[in-house]
């Protein structure tokens, strides 16, 4: 699980830039919000061998500056609310303005680090002139030029020694972050799987103080369902709440090792789902997808073939994903959607023996080899499971550029045709042997 950092700060100041300096070539989560904000994004960065996520709050593109500062105090009390740790990032170029102020008296209440980073200092001239930001009352700042990139290094080195350590002891049981939109039923399925007693066991702590893994002992399995203390917090307005709702996903999501994906049957596989569902196929997560609320659905005889199409062509091409129809309010299939998550936690653990990898594999490789490339022939000789906690192949040849993409999704399909994993995202790397 990695922590989490947000920028905040005026629009233009500099925020996106910094973002995509962090998160370099990786992609990018967009949580398209609606009016007259600039989309969200996040992503994921490391620094010295520590990963954390990133999340820029978003620009304010449209109106007065009375909305800018309503919408600022906004994103900065979600971040203060959900965030590890702040960067709170100014302008040389224009100085300290009004809303800077009012930002700084927001954060010098909160007990979290809070970055303050003077950015645009492009030259010697410009580091001068950042002297003044000392009046905002948040002690040392970090100058940076998000554009050339000098000063982000110092900055980075402080930042990853705040953020919280990754826990001792990490659970042997399968970790389940029951994920989705607001509304979609994740409490009421909670509610249903766990019953009024709550069969708690006993509760671990989680790697930050916002986190708490709880054991479950139900149904004849032992899992432990992956909380966060912002799942209790009440949003002002729908748009707070989404944000949340995406907050607290990608801090589930990283606690846990399968995602329980929830969606309201009524509503569909929208694209806030969707951005879920990549968030945790990216994070190499197994996930389910559970479609609740079918009690309220008209159910003719081809709605769950239907239905399970549309999903599957929104998630091409990691369409490999258990898809479950149930009622949190009725309880129907309730105990499959838990006994499906166990068996995807399974598969995601899963280690072939080399042996029987190379058995399987070398013969469809040798019955249809990479396809050759600038007249180049590829040739496979040995693969191996990596020792990583999530299922990644590497296939050492003589020439793994060559090895194009859909070469790699025909390995990957045929690993997943003779070795189950079923709900858990591969990867394929080739190597150079
Ligand atoms: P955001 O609205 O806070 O996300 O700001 P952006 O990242 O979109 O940047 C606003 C403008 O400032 C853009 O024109 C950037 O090219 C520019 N900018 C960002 N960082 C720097 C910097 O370090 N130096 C200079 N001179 N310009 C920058
Ligand atoms: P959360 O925001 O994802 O935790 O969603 P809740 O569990 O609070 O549920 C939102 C609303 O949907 C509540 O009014 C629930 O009673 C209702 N709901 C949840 N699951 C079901 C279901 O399976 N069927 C029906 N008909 N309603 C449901």
């Amino acid at each position: 699980m990695s922590a989490i950092v947000a920028i905040v700060g005026r629009p233009n100041v500099g925020k996106s830039t910094l973002f995509n300096r962090l998160i370099q070539r990786r992609e990018a989560i967009v949580d398209a919000v609606s009016g007259v904000t600039r989309d969200r994004h996040y992503g994921k960065s490391d620094w010295n061998g520590k990963e954390f996520t990133v999340i820029d709050t978003g620009g304010y593109v449209l109106g007065s500056d009375d909305i800018f500062e309503k919408e600022i105090d906004k994103q900065v009390e979600l971040a203060i609310g959900e965030a590890d740790a702040i960067i709170f990032m100014v302008d040389v170029e224009t100085g300290v303005t009004g809303m800077d102020e009012d930002v700084a008296k927001l954060l010098r209440r909160v007990d979290k680090p809070i970055f303050l980073v003077v950015n645009k200092v492009d030259n010697a001239q410009r580091a001068q002139d950042a002297v003044e930001f000392y009046s905002l009352g948040l002690g040392e700042y970090f100058s940076i030029s998000s554009m050339n990139g000098s000063g982000s290094g110092e900055l980075l080195d402080e930042l990853v020694k705040a953020l919280p350590e990754k826990p001792e002891t990490e659970s042997e049981l399968p970790r389940f972050a029951i994920v989705g939109r607001p509304n979609a039923g994740k409490s009421s399925f909670i509610n249903a799987l766990i019953g009024e007693e709550r069969y708690i066991v006993t509760d671990v702590a989680g790697t930050t103080r916002d986190s708490i893994d709880t054991k479950y002992n139900r149904f004849g399995f032992e899992f432990n369902l992956v909380d966060t203390a912002g799942i209790r917090r009440k949003a002002k307005v729908k748009e707070d709440l989404e944000f949340y709702s995406v907050m607290r996903s990608v801090r589930a999501i990283e606690h846990s090792d399968v995602c329980i994906l929830l969606l309201d049957a009524t509503r569909g596989f929208d694209g806030q789902v969707e951005n879920i569902f990549w968030l945790a196929q990216r994070n190499n997560k197994g996930v389910v997808i559970l479609v609740n609320k079918w009690d309220l659905v008209d159910k003719d005889t081809h709605a769950v073939k239907e239905y399970t199409r549309k999903i599957k062509q929104a998630i091409e091409p990691f369409t490999d994903v258990p898809i479950l129809f149930i009622s949190a309010l009725t309880k129907q299939r309730i105990y499959k959607a838990i006994e499906t998550a166990v068996e995807v936690f399974t598969n995601r653990s899963k280690r072939i023996p080399t042996r029987k990898l190379n058995d399987v594999m070398l013969p469809i490789i040798e019955h249809t080899p990479p396809p050759a490339y600038k007249g180049k022939y590829v040739k496979i000789k040995f693969i191996t499971q990596l020792p990583t906690p999530y299922p990644q192949f590497a296939f050492f040849c003589n020439l793994p550029q060559y090895v194009r993409e859909p070469y790699k999704r025909f390995l990957e399909n045929k690993l997943r045709d003779h070795f189950d994993f079923t709900g858990v995202p591969v990867t394929i790397y080739m190597r150079k042997k």
